[in-house]
Formats: structure tokens, C-alpha cells, sequence
């Protein structure tokens, strides 16, 4: 028989309120019942564990919705270095030189730093590998850590070392072919960037992506220079471009989007595409300011991401909520552009805390130095706390993180191994950094 947990004496998120206190039930996986004040003695009797959330803020846990778990090997590395640069000098070579143990090592690191800060599912764009042997080792981690993950099998079919189309096909066939219902880890297709993969590949991956319920995950119009090369390449912008082949739709996450025009943000609309903004990864690169004012405003559906830890140089989704927030308002010298709830809402992916949803949770303290005494539970989260406050974080009922500790993995034993395995892959690469 499933277990019954209760969590009680918490503040419960509900989108466009709190209950304060609040108390909720889990059974199967499952949120099974939401009530505002405190559990009579019935209640607190029946549950087989109890979880008092005193001074906590309960809510759905964090979406990152864009990763690359690799980078996990590669903090602090950027070094001043715009994109490109950066992409041609040191991530590619070191990327190119993982064994499938490495990225098993890098992948653990990736998913144990965002289950720390309250992920409970995140999208990592996976990458190139060139074998099946390094999708299946982050596939491995993923499940060892239990946060629901969708791989973005990254490929690129022309350009630097290009992939075949028909191998590609093939590969996402067999990924796809793993999926069912009850996956907590699940496939997409991942071209790198519109200037390293053909509209023909696109148009067949993204077909099926869709037969099979899934997506197209894709950097775009991350800087200026990658639009320009689009357009000396074809003609039009780079959104334009992919709504010409077709894969502008509701199946496409287009990350980045930092350089777009007003017609394209009216694309993205119109199509229903999701657009993943990485605020301190863009801030890091200097890349520049996605408009999400904008496109907040025409009602583009929007989600943040981290980014690799390359160019964040964490996984923290709670600061990046924060620079969210700041660079949007900076930008426009508008302190209500981009505000604290609707940040709150592109971090939890429109989720909330309701009575059927999945228990997908998370509880942050915030009886911290940094965020008490709390005014708003809103404000407290997205500019005052960070992930070190996230105390608990359960996905499907299954408690991974309580009290600030990982329940299936020693974290101590895992950043000696990450360490050692550093220094013998960064030989290999010819990185001496
Ligand atoms: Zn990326």
C-alpha cells in the first residue's frame, strides 16, 4: 500500500494566492487533498509520515527548463570569452573527449546540484556524442537521481564534424521506443543551433518528435551574429526560418531568443511556441537581453532555464529567477517590468500546487538571515532565497532531498569521483586551464 504523507504548518502555493498555514496530502504519487489553516487530530493520526513545513514556502518544484549536464565538468571556464569563442576553445574539444563514464560522473553532478535546488524536472540538451553508449549513461544518472528529465539528443548534420541524417533518425527511433507512460525520463530532438542543422533534418525530426509526443529543442538567436548568419544564409531571421519549415508550433522550445524582432515575437504567439530564457547565461556570455517584457505582454509562453554550468556557472533556478527579473527591468528602466509573480510562474512552468496534480514539490525556508521576516511568500522567493535554502524536494510522493539531504546519493563520495575524473579527462582534451 502506498504511503500517506502529510505536510502541515507550511505556506501552500496556489498561483494567485497562499494558504498561510496550509497543510496537504500525498497518496500514490499523487496531491490528494489542499486545505487552507491547520489538520484536525484525525488527519495528523492517519498520515503514515508527517511533514511540519513550519516557516517553509511549499510549492511545485522548480522546471529548468534548459541544461547541457556535460558543462557540469566546465564551471568557470568561460573566462571572458563571447560565445563562439568560447564554443570553439574550450567546450567543444572537452566535450568531444568525454567517455561514457565521464558524462555518467558529469550527468549525476548536473542532476544532484538542480534536485538541491528544488528541480523536479529539467530538459538537458544532451550532447553531440556520436554514441548512443553517452545518452544512455545520462539516461542512467537521471534515473539514479529521480527528478523527471527530458533528453534533448543534441546532433548537428552539417558543420563541424556533421552527423548523418538516417543515423540520427534511427537513434531518436530507439530512444523513443524506450518511453512509456510512467517515464520520468523521456527523449526529444535537439539540433544544436538553425546554422549547424539542414531545415530537411529539422522538418523529419521534428515529425517525429511529434508522432511520438515529444519536441524540438533548439538554441536560437542566442547572439547577434548568429542572426546575421541565418540571414546572409537564407534570406530571413531565424524564427522566421523555422516557421517557414514548419517547426514553429506548440512541439518547439526555442532557447535563447534574445535577438528577436517584434514579427517574430508575434510568430512565437501565434504558433504557440515555448520560448526557454537564460537570463544569467546570457549575462555571462554578454550576449545581451532576451525581450521577455515583450513577449510576456503578447502572451508568448515562457520558461526559464540555467543553461549549462559552463555559462551560469550553477544550476541555482532561484538566482535565476532573480536575474530574470533584474535584467528585464533594467533594461527598461521599468521596476514593473517582468514582475515577481510572473517570474515565479516562467520558474514553476504554470504549475501549481492543486489536488490531482503530480507531488512534485519542493519546501524552501524562509526563516533565513536572507529572507525573514517575510512580507510576501513572492517577493521572499524570487529576491531573497536561493537554492541552499531548499530544504525538501519530492517527486511522484518519493522524497529525494529532506532537511537538506539527499536521500539517494552520498554527495561527498560523488565530488571526489567528479574531481579525479576532472583532471584525467582535461589531460585527454589538451585543456590546461
Ligand atoms: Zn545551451
Amino acid at each position: 500500500m502506498s504511503k500517506k504523507i502529510l505536510i502541515h504548518n507550511g505556506n501552500i502555493y496556489q498561483s494567485d494566492a497562499w494558504l498561510t498555514p496550509g497543510y496537504l496530502s500525498i497518496e500514490n504519487g499523487k496531491i490528494t487533498a489542499v486545505q487552507e489553516g491547520n489538520p484536525d487530530q484525525e488527519t495528523l493520526v492517519l498520515a503514515d509520515q508527517v511533514i511540519d513545513a513550519g516557516g517553509m514556502a511549499v510549492l511545485p518544484g522548480l522546471v529548468n527548463g534548459h541544461s547541457h549536464f556535460s558543462q557540469s565538468f566546465m564551471r568557470g571556464l568561460a573566462g571572458g570569452r563571447p560565445l563562439l569563442q568560447w564554443l570553439k576553445e574550450l567546450i567543444w574539444p572537452l566535450q568531444s573527449a568525454f567517455s561514457a563514464d565521464e558524462m555518467y560522473l558529469a550527468s549525476l553532478l548536473g542532476l544532484a546540484e538542480n534536485l538541491r535546488g528544488g528541480v523536479t524536472y529539467v530538459v538537458d540538451h544532451h550532447k553531440i556524442t556520436h554514441s548512443p553508449q553517452h545518452t544512455e549513461a545520462v539516461k542512467r544518472a537521471a534515473e539514479e537521481i529521480g527528478i523527471r528529465c527530458t533528453i534533448a539528443r543534441a546532433w548537428s548534420d552539417r558543420g563541424n564534424k556533421p552527423e548523418s541524417g538516417a543515423a540520427i533518425l534511427d537513434e531518436m527511433e530507439h530512444w523513443y521506443s524506450l518511453q512509456n507512460p510512467e517515464s520520468k525520463v523521456t527523449f526529444a530532438s535537439g539540433p544544436l543551433t538553425p546554422w549547424r542543422a539542414t531545415g530537411d533534418l529539422m522538418q523529419k525530426t521534428h515529425a517525429q518528435a511529434k508522432k511520438h509526443g515529444s519536441f524540438t529543442h533548439i538554441h536560437v538567436s542566442e547572439t547577434l551574429e548568429e542572426v546575421e548568419m541565418t540571414l546572409n544564409e537564407t534570406g530571413l531571421r531565424p524564427v522566421t526560418w523555422l516557421d517557414q519549415l514548419g517547426i514553429l508550433d506548440e512541439h518547439a522550445q526555442i532557447v535563447h531568443a534574445v535577438w528577436v524582432d517584434d514579427a517574430e515575437i508575434d510568430l512565437l504567439k501565434d504558433r504557440n511556441a515555448l520560448v526557454v530564457h537564460c537570463p544569467v547565461s546570457n549575462s555571462v556570455l554578454g550576449s545581451g537581453i532576451a525581450p521577455i517584457g515583450k513577449m510576456l505582454q503578447r502572451g508568448v509562453r515562457l520558461r526559464l532555464g540555467t543553461d549549462g554550468s559552463a555559462s551560469n556557472d550553477t544550476q541555482d533556478c532561484l538566482e535565476n529567477t532573480k536575474m530574470a527579473i533584474c535584467l528585464a527591468r533594467a533594461a527598461h528602466q521599468d521596476a514593473a517590468n517582468v514582475t515577481n509573480d510572473q517570474a515565479l510562474r516562467m520558474s514553476l512552468s504554470d504549475r501549481t500546487i492543486s489536488v490531482g496534480a503530480d507531488a512534485d514539490l519542493m519546501m524552501v525556508n524562509l526563516n533565513t538571515l536572507r529572507s525573514a521576516p517575510v512580507h510576501d511568500f513572492t517577493s521572499a522567493l524570487t529576491l531573497c532565497a536561493h537554492s541552499g535554502d531548499v530544504d525538501t524536494v519530492m517527486v511522484a510522493g518519493e522524497i529525494l532531498m529532506q532537511n537538506g539531504k539527499l536521500t539517494r546519493i552520498d554527495e561527498e563520495i560523488l565530488i571526489k569521483e567528479c574531481s579525479s575524473a576532472l583532471k584525467i579527462l582535461k589531460k585527454r582534451a589538451g585543456i590546461d586551464t
